[in-house]
């Protein structure tokens, strides 16, 4: 009998050890049905490339179909400016998107909406800060001269000078003006709005460095929900990578702010050599946790330097070929469709069900090998406790 005590104890403890984890895993609502959407970042002020990249794809994705007829999406994580080549030297001076040289890129972006493949989220209005940039240009003659080409690709920034809301012009990076970030946020979704006629529904932080004024002003000036690592990173180190805050995010999760928060923790990119088996082993395990499957991926798979556009497209139709046929009642969802849903709560794409909400809970807990060695321990105590007991 003192071995069942024992075991009881144990598990006891084990329970206590992970209660966070445990309250945050059962309080995110389950899916009914596996989700699968691709999220490409970094597309719109840049190389004019972009376009013919932007009409393959969406041809791409127009080829395949949900079984409720639904293409699948690729959200468009757009950056709406970058630097003017005439005035290179003017920190502020930008070009934006609804410049008459970028037009074949725009009209592509939204003939993908139009056609139920493309969903727009703000990135940013530049992907970096522009005062902190020509602060780092003052030091560092090859930032200058990036600044001085023709539609430069902000891929080609060192990482720090990326986060748009963090000051990397020296690191560790330093904490931004409140009222700087406020002023900032709010223009970039009136931009956004200007130059889509709609407002951004989804906003995507640069590097995923952002803190709770920017949060608050994307919030107040009408974003809904937010797209995370689930965590957050505010600011950039001594080595010049992201730090971590500790605070922690789950799908569906009503922030402070306002936003409504999705978790972004998978990658698709084809130039780093990932094929359909990776894709589809992630949407194994985001469907056995019962949570959408957003794939992270850049337009430097098909744009830039490095770019391998046709492996890149070959790619990703292979994923969504093989995904469709493993998963019959896959659904392809914009981000901002899936937030809406989470925020309220419907029935069509979630499932309320304990049973589903219990099928789920082991696969959001046992993420790592040490968790699942201390399950199997626990149950053999168990049953060896329970066989001395009878
Ligand atoms: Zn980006």
């Amino acid at each position: 009998m003192y071995g069942l005590y024992g075991a009881l104890l144990l598990w006891a403890v084990a329970l206590y050890c992970v209660r966070r984890d445990f309250a945050r895993a059962w309080a995110e609502p389950c899916l009914r049905h596996p989700v699968m959407v691709f999220e490409g970042d970094d597309w719109g002020y840049g190389p004019l490339e972009q376009a013919d990249a932007l009409r393959d794809i969406a041809r791409a994705l127009s080829a395949h179909t949900d079984a409720q007829g639904r293409h699948p999406v690729m959200t468009l994580g757009v950056i709406l400016a970058g630097p003017d080549e005439a005035r290179p030297d003017e920190a502020e001076a930008c070009v934006a998107l609804d410049d008459a040289r970028l037009a074949p890129v725009l009209a592509e972006m939204r003939t993908g909406v139009a056609r139920g493949v493309f969903s727009l989220q703000l990135h940013g209005m530049q992907h970096y800060h522009p005062a902190v940039l020509d602060k780092a240009c003052a030091q560092d003659p090859a930032l200058r001269a990036w600044r001085r080409q023709p539609f430069p690709a902000t891929e080609d920034l060192p990482s720090p000078l990326q986060s748009r809301w963090t000051d990397a012009s020296s690191l560790p990076s330093q904490a931004l003006d409140g009222t700087d970030i406020v002023s900032r946020a709010t223009a970039e979704v009136s931009t956004f709005a200007r130059i889509f006629g709609v407002m951004p529904a989804v906003a995507v932080p640069p590097t995923f460095v952002w803190n709770d004024a920017v949060e608050t002003a994307w919030a107040a000036a009408g974003v809904r929900a937010l797209v995370t690592p689930g965590e957050r990173y505010e600011r950039r180190g001594a080595d010049g990578m992201p730090v971590d805050s500790g605070r922690l995010y789950r799908n569906g999760q009503r922030c402070a702010s306002g936003l409504t928060a999705l978790v972004r923790d998978d990658y698709y990119e084809p130039v780093r050599g990932h094929r359909a088996d990776r894709g589809l082993e992630a949407l194994a395990r985001k469907w056995a946790q019962r949570r959408p499957l957003l794939l992270e991926t850049h337009r430097s798979n098909f744009v830039g330097r490095h770019a391998r556009h046709q492996d890149s497209l070959a790619a990703i139709d292979s994923l969504i070929a093989g995904a469709r046929k493993r998963y019959p009642t896959l659904c392809f969802v914009s981000v901002e469709a899936l937030a809406d849903a989470y925020a309220a709560g419907g029935s069509v794409l979630l499932d309320h069900g304990l049973p589903a909400r219990l099928r789920a809970l082991p696969s959001r807990l046992l993420t790592t090998g040490r968790r699942r060695k201390v399950l199997l321990l626990l149950c053999v105590l168990t049953a060896f406790a329970v066989a001395l007991t009878a």
